[in-house]
């Protein structure tokens, strides 16, 4: 114990402004990386593995325990192989967010078809989901969706609400899977997106959420687009972006809510979070709230 003391005040002599910087980063490292997986599976790998960091820490401190030192010892190289194993998902999906931040500022203006766009998703949402025609609709931003569009039929059609509506007419050909949108042109419909790994939903106490909104969620995780979802059991209007499904929305806020997502000035790629920071270049500029 005093051998803990003495180290202790060992290193607080020795604390210095670069000690603290030096903190700072990693704090702030480390958070960034909590950030990025926060919601998935893999936080309760993390805690758990935090939970044997101590557990074993406090064991070793402790002498005279041979046989587990040797035990920590032959392991532990056999977990740093496994972590980046285990997490592979989590890894990829963080990576590819980072990725994403590299395309920095967008312009964020308010473009007339963008406008236009977001006045057919909620008008037909609201259509789609009085009939209760399950709907799944895809708007590209500055990920490019090629790899899904390629899995469904082209269209490059005009964006009409007539037009989305007969897609997912049911009983008709394109009416399974999403249709994918490109400025306010439909560039395919029953195209096949992939499904979220990240366990939001199965621990929702919305259980019955099955593939059409994992697709949405899926979509979110691995692009920076927005994803309307009609549900054809329930008839609600859910958004997916950014890795969340907010549900069970009217169309007033759905309109709210598109505006904010598909004119928001940000840094793509970051989460959503990154917006409430006080930094004036993240922020959107002249953005009203639509009615
Ligand atoms: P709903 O509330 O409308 O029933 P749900 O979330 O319960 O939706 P399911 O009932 O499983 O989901 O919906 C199945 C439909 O979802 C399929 O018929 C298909 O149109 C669509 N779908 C399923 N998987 C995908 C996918 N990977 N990509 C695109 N669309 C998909
Ligand atoms: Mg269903």
């Amino acid at each position: 114990m005093s051998n803990i003391l003495s180290e202790l005040t060992f290193y607080f002599q020795r604390f210095d402004w670069l000690s603290f910087v030096d903190l700072l980063l990693v704090t702030a490292i480390a958070f960034f990386l909590l950030r990025l997986v926060k919601g998935t599976q893999a936080v309760v790998l993390i805690r758990g593995l935090i939970l044997l960091i101590i557990v074993t820490t406090l064991l070793t401190i402790l002498r005279g325990l041979p046989a587990f030192s040797w035990l920590l010892r032959t392991t532990l190289p056999a977990l740093l192989v496994a972590i980046p194993v285990i997490f592979a998902p989590e890894i990829r999906r963080g990576l590819e967010r980072l990725g994403r931040a590299g395309s920095l500022l967008s312009l964020g203006s308010t473009t007339d078809h963008m406008e236009r766009m977001i006045d057919i998703i909620c008008s037909t949402a609201q259509r789609l989901s009085d009939r209760r025609y399950g709907a799944l609709i895809v708007a590209e931003r500055e990920v490019h969706l090629d790899e899904y569009i390629d899995t469904g039929v082209p269209l490059d059609a005009h964006l009409t609400p007539e037009l989305l509506l007969q897609i997912f007419t049911i009983n008709t050909p394109l009416h399974d899977g999403a249709v994918i949108l490109r400025d306010d042109r439909v560039t395919a419909a029953a195209c096949v997106l992939p499904l979220s790994a990240s366990g939001t939903l199965s621990r929702s106490p919305d259980r019955q959420m099955g593939l059409r909104h994992r697709a949405a969620l899926g979509i979110s995780e691995v692009s920076d687009s927005v994803t309307v979802v009609v549900s054809e059991e329930t008839g609600n209007i859910s958004v997916a972006h950014n890795g969340r499904l907010i549900r069970r929305l009217n169309r007033k806020n759905l309109g709210n809510i598109l505006t904010s997502f598909l004119r928001r000035r940000t840094v793509r790629g970051l989460p959503a979070w990154l917006d409430s920071l006080p930094i004036p270049w993240l922020k959107p500029r002249g953005q009203a709230p639509r009615d």
